[in-house]
């Protein structure tokens, strides 16, 4: 499998914290990596980090055969690539449902308001939401608030899909929900880094699962081995929690 996204001796500090140690790690294209770990350990700072939301201080990021650039327009164009859907949705509360879609293809890939608006109904549709087109955010239920993030980062036609609790912030009927759009593109092939607490997701859909603790991949393997068989004490402490 071709490395989509290559992560290489990434070291990052928040002041005297050191939040992640000498990480190396690599994404498949067309892979799903579960992130697991508990809070505090990285995770978000990983995920953040790999679209340069966060400087690292040392070491490299790579997507597709491409160094991660500090700044400029080049970090721009590989920056679009990478979709990314948060726990708090984080849609624009000022625009439509189907602007909310739009705005992203308008101005960065410069498609035409016909052809943005084409495409929006289309991933609308896709993640069941095209009946909300024209409602604000604040209308819309959380699930179908996420849904819409979901089809807001893939109306961009990114590389890969980086995903950071997006359920965290839902009531538990919702989550299903999003869970399932989120199998869905797994099966369609995308390349997804999805960090959850919802194991069930990581049994489901994850080709490799990495569970970080104090800044660092203390485990990766595959989810059966990961949930039947941890090799950490940290791994086994952290599933006695969550399993
Ligand atoms: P996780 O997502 O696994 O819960 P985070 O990546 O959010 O962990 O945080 C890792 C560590 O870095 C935590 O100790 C957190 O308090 C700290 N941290 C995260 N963001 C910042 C920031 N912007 N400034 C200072 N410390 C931060
Ligand atoms: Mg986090």
């Amino acid at each position: 499998m071709k490395a989509l996204v290559v992560l290489d001796r990434v070291n990052k500090h928040f002041g005297e914290l050191h939040v992640l140690k000498d990480i190396s790690a690599t994404v498949g294209r067309g892979e799903v990596v579960v992130v697991v770990g508990p809070s505090g350990s990285g995770k978000s700072t990983l995920c953040r980090t790999i679209n340069r939301l966060e400087t690292i201080d040392s070491g490299t990021i790579t997507i597709d055969g491409e160094p991660l650039p500090a700044e400029g327009s080049e970090l721009a164009r590989l920056r679009s690539d990478v979709g990314m859907v948060f726990q708090s949705f984080n849609l624009f509360a000022h625009k439509t449902v189907l602007q909310n879609v739009t705005l992203g293809q308008t101005v960065v890939r410069r498609r035409s308001t016909r052809e943005a608006t084409e495409r929006a109904m289309e991933l609308l549709e896709r993640v069941g939401v095209a009946d909300q087109a024209a409602k604000m955010p604040v209308q819309l239920s959380g699930g179908q608030q996420q849904r819409v993030a979901i089809a807001r980062a893939l109306a961009m036609d990114p590389k890969i899909m980086l995903f950071d609790e997006p359920t965290s912030a839902l009531d538990p009927e919702m989550i299903a929900e999003v869970l399932d759009v989120m199998v869905g593109l797994a099966e369609e092939g995308m390349t997804m880094v999805v960090v959850t607490h919802e194991m069930g997701f990581a049994r489901r859909a994850a080709d490799r699962v990495l569970f970080m603790a104090d800044g660092e991949i203390v485990e990766e393997a595959a989810p059966d081995s990961f949930f039947t068989n941890p090799t950490t004490p940290r791994a086994k402490d952290f599933l006695s929690k969550v399993l």
